[in-house]
């Protein structure tokens, strides 16, 4: 995706801060942070969004939370806990259509749930 600001960040051609990569997942520091630790987890492959998933991802998918506890032990913050956030589509305020995964934690967070 030629358009894509994550695809160019996985490219190399936006800078940012890398805290895991391997062949498949990117993960870098989310650059308006919210919170202490504000990481988002993304797959190499474009997928637009979270309704865009398909059966072939399945096992993508699972690694990504396989690789956020990777994560979240490398920031300590796997005791205290944290919270992983998908937004997707436009109701659920999803500003970048390449799937991404907010890891947040490093504070007490605050509402569960926004309505
Ligand atoms: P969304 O609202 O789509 O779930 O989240 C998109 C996130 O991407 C936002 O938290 C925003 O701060 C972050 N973001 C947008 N552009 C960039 C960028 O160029 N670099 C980084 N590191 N984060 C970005
Ligand atoms: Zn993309």
């Amino acid at each position: 995706m030629e358009d894509c600001i994550f695809c160019k960040i996985i490219k190399g051609e936006i800078p940012s801060t890398k805290v895991y990569e391997d062949e498949e997942i990117l993960a870098f520091k989310d650059i308006n942070p919210v919170a202490p630790v504000h990481i988002l987890v993304i797959p190499k492959k474009h997928i637009n969004s979270l309704a865009e998933i398909e059966a072939e991802d399945e096992i993508l998918i699972g690694k990504i939370y396989t690789i956020i506890n990777k994560i979240a032990i490398q920031e300590g913050i796997i005791d205290k806990g944290f919270r992983v956030v998908v937004n997707c589509g436009e109701d659920g305020g999803q500003e970048v259509k390449h799937l991404h995964f907010h890891l947040l934690g490093g504070k007490k967070l605050g509402i569960k749930i926004c309505i």
